[in-house]
Formats: C-alpha cells, sequence, structure tokens
C-alpha cells in the first residue's frame, strides 16, 4: 500500500449516541479503519436503563444515569439523526427511554456499526506519542478487556473521545450536610419513585433533571420541595411539589435556606446538581483540562487545539444533542481528510476562551447551538440541519416553560413544506 492509499486508524471510545455517530460516519470511507471501545457489553450509554446502582457486572461504575420513568424532555422527532429519521413521535411527542434505545440499536443496525466495536473493553489510558514530518500525528490507546483482564496497547492516527458527560456526579459543598440522618443521593442514582413513597425530598437544583425527577416523585411521596436559587418557575407544579429557595445550612433535618426561612423534617436529599465532565483516561499529555466543567483548548468546543487529530464530541450543553453529534463528527472526519484548513493557532485560542461570567456555563449554547451548527457545515462542505430542528426546538422551548406537567404530551407537527412546526397540546 503506498503512503496515498495508507488508511487512518481511528479509535472512538465510548458507544453512546455520540459513539455510534463517529463509527457510523467513519464507516461510509474506506480511507478509515475503525476501532471502537466500548466498557459495557452494550451500545445506547446513557440510554441503556440499569435498575442496580453502584458497579457493574464488569466491576465498573454504572455509567447510566437513566431511570425507570424517564421520557425524553425533547421531542423525539428533533432528537433523530438527520440521515436516520425513524423516532416519529408525533404524538405524545416526547418517548420512553426504551424507545430512545430501540432507535439507536436500529441506527446501529442499519448502518452496520456493531462489527466495529469491542465491548467489555474499557480505555484506560491515551497517550499523545509523536507528530511526524507531515503533521501526521501518532497516539497510544490502552485498553482493558474486563472479561479477561487482559491489557492491550494499540496506536492511531486519530482519537475521538465519546465518553459522554453525565456519570460523574457534581455535589456542591453543604455546611452541616454530615449532621443530616436521612438519605443522600445524586440524580445518577435515582431510579423508581416508589422507593420515595410517603417520604418529604428535597431536591437541590431545578434544570431538567430536579424538575422531571420532581415531578416522578410527587406520585408517592408526601413532599417534594424543588429548591434552587433562579428565577422561581412559572408553569404549575403538583400540588404537593413547592419551589423554595437553595440550601444554605442543615442542622439534622432542618434544612436552613438562603432566604432564611427553615424546613424541618425531610427525609431524603436529592442532589440533582449536574454532572463533571471527566476524561479519567486522557494522559497529561493530551493537555486537555477541565476546570469547573469549563475545557480547554478547544476549538470549536471539541476539537484539541494542541493536536487536532483528537476531538472530543458532545461537550456543548443546553442543545439537542444527536444532530450536533453528527455536525460535529462530519467536521472532524473532513478535517482529518484535510478537506478543512483549521485557522491559525492563536485565533482558535481565542475561540477557546472564556466568554461567559461563570466557567461552568462556557459550553452552553442554547439559542447559538443552531448557529454553531450551521457554521460547522459550512466550514465543513455538508448539508445543515433541516429547518425542523430549530423550529421544534424553539417552539419546545416555550411550551415546556409554561406548561411542566403536560409538554410531553403535546402533538408534534410539522407542515408540509418544512417550514412551520407547531405543538398542539392534548385537549
Ligand atoms: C437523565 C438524562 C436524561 C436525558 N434526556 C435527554 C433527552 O430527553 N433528549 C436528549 O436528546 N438527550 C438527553 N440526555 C442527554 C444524553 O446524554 C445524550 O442524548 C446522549 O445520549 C449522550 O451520548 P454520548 O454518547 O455523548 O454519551 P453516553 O450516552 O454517556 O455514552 C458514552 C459511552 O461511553 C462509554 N465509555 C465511557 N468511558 C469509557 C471508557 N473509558 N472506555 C470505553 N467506553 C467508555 C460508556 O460506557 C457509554 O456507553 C439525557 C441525559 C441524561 C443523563
Amino acid at each position: 500500500m503506498t503512503d496515498q492509499e495508507k488508511k487512518i486508524k481511528v479509535c472512538v471510545i465510548g458507544a453512546g449516541a455520540a459513539g455510534l455517530c463517529a463509527v457510523r460516519h467513519l464507516a461510509t470511507n474506506t480511507v478509515f479503519e475503525i476501532t471502537a471501545y466500548e466498557q459495557t457489553n452494550d451500545i445506547g450509554g446513557t440510554w441503556v436503563y440499569k435498575e442496580q446502582v453502584g458497579l457493574d457486572e464488569n466491576g465498573i461504575p454504572i455509567h447510566s444515569s437513566m431511570y425507570q420513568n424517564l421520557r425524553t424532555n425533547l421531542p423525539a422527532k428533533i432528537m433523530n439523526f438527520p440521515d436516520y429519521i425513524a423516532m416519529e413521535g408525533r404524538e405524545p411527542c416526547c418517548v420512553s427511554h426504551q424507545e430512545v434505545l430501540k432507535y439507536l440499536k436500529d441506527y446501529a443496525q442499519h448502518f452496520n456499526v456493531y462489527q466495529h466495536i469491542h465491548f467489555n473493553t474499557k480505555v484506560e489510558h491515551v497517550r499523545f506519542v509523536s507528530s511526524d514530518s507531515c503533521g501526521q500525528d501518532n497516539w497510544s490507546v490502552q485498553v482493558r478487556k474486563l472479561k479477561t483482564d487482559e491489557i492491550e496497547l494499540c496506536y492511531f492516527d486519530a482519537v475521538m473521545v465519546c465518553n459522554g458527560h453525565y456519570f460523574e456526579p457534581y455535589v456542591p459543598t453543604i455546611t452541616g450536610i454530615e449532621s443530616f440522618p436521612g438519605l443522600i443521593l445524586h440524580s445518577h442514582a435515582y431510579r423508581k419513585p416508589n422507593e420515595f413513597s410517603g417520604k418529604t425530598v428535597l431536591i437541590l437544583g431545578a434544570a431538567s433533571s430536579g424538575i422531571d425527577i420532581g415531578i416522578d416523585l410527587s406520585e408517592q411521596a408526601a413532599y417534594v420541595y424543588l429548591s434552587h436559587n433562579h428565577d422561581r418557575l412559572t408553569s404549575s407544579l403538583p400540588s404537593n411539589m413547592i419551589q423554595v429557595a437553595g440550601v444554605e445550612s442543615i442542622h439534622g433535618t432542618r434544612f436552613h435556606l438562603k432566604d432564611g426561612t427553615i424546613i424541618d423534617a425531610i427525609d431524603v436529599f436529592l442532589f440533582c446538581t449536574g454532572y463533571k465532565y471527566n476524561f479519567p483516561f486522557l494522559d497529561k499529555n493530551c493537555s486537555i483540562q477541565v476546570d469547573n466543567n469549563y475545557v480547554t483548548p478547544l476549538y470549536k468546543h471539541f476539537i484539541n487545539i494542541e493536536h487536532p487529530s483528537m476531538c472530543i464530541i458532545g461537550i456543548p450543553t443546553v442543545v439537542v444533542p444527536f444532530p450536533m453529534f453528527h455536525m460535529q463528527v462530519q467536521f472532524f472526519l473532513a478535517l482529518l481528510q484535510n478537506q478543512i484548513n483549521l485557522p491559525a493557532k492563536l485565533v482558535m485560542l481565542e475561540d477557546s476562551t472564556l466568554k461567559t461570567l461563570k466557567k461552568r456555563h462556557a459550553h452552553k449554547l442554547m439559542d447559538h447551538q443552531w448557529d454553531y451548527n450551521d457554521s460547522l457545515a459550512v466550514t465543513g462542505g455538508f448539508d445543515r440541519l433541516p429547518l425542523f430542528y430549530k423550529l421544534g426546538y424553539q417552539i419546545w422551548s416555550i411550551q415546556r416553560s409554561t406548561n411542566l406537567l403536560h409538554y410531553k404530551n403535546s402533538k408534534f407537527i410539522i407542515s408540509e413544506d418544512g417550514q412551520n412546526v407547531e405543538l398542539v397540546l392534548p385537549e
């Protein structure tokens, strides 16, 4: 084989939605030699519901944060990868986690992804080895086969990190928490509401998980206090779910809140405080740093500026993840094939500077996600996302904020020309 025909050996870490999307696109071009590693025995990552908490059958921490009654908080229609629209999600627009997992399995089957995945294989160490005079990078990846405990060392030209971002709980320090005699847990370990029957639960944090788990729990718990420091939610909530201020300190079962009020007789303290980005397998010489959930140095939130043959898929938050993975992956593959010239390093470093007041908001895209996805498509020379993603997201955000109890049951309607989306609430 001549140098020109030499394959580009790519390592994909993880077989959740991001890793599957990476393999699906790599597999369309014979220039790539693909090796994907997945530490569990299945694809789907977050969407694989496991009833147990703690360690899995391979002795590694349970990765998924899925709970029994979870329904998507986004309309399923806009969760589809644009090249595989199989979740119709017309009515109700939000579907069960089982449906999403089935979708991912169908996607993997459809694009012949399975053959490239090494299951029960955990990536333990990734090191940048060298860069040759033509700028060709070399990476070493050490994996452990969890069934046999064998260790293997392999070498690659590029690495796509797709290890997920919702498995390492973030738990803030709370004064006096050691005096609390009740149950303390993080949403990562929440599974079913009936375990909380008749209890008084205080949930800290009112982002997606805090709200959704609060509503789920309110069916069984005596009271659910939703404690947070943001503007009060304006939507109606279950009658036994009460918004209160953030927690200042704890004295036994008494919780002192930031507005001076006290709530007594709390049985369960549930942290819905989010997750930390964590790349435990990246050697220091990969040059990736995480400071308060601000990951640097990344160009466009995903290309490692020091070594652009490495990317981390899925860092942006408050986005529609699957279609964004689709865009990031295509951009990275265009880069590996020299179809894109990256800007000068100084320009990329400027792109990676902090532009938000708090580091932990550095990767929040929200409404900017559509320009972001478009910019990847324009530079990468591939199709933009169809308009219904953006329209669906916009109408969804409005409806969700005003009707948390019912928005998931709405009917999702796209006009024939694709230029209009409606979400119709059930009667
Ligand atoms: C509770 C919850 C609800 C959500 N609801 C929605 C929703 O309604 N709609 C939506 O679009 N998104 C939702 N999300 C976001 C969801 O995380 C993304 O949609 C998406 O599934 C993330 O995919 P991923 O591949 O990046 O990560 P994951 O799904 O986390 O997959 C990562 C994979 O990497 C593997 N892995 C990790 N480390 C290693 C290693 N060292 N070696 C080998 N393998 C490794 C893991 O085992 C896992 O299979 C939700 C997330 C959570 C936690």
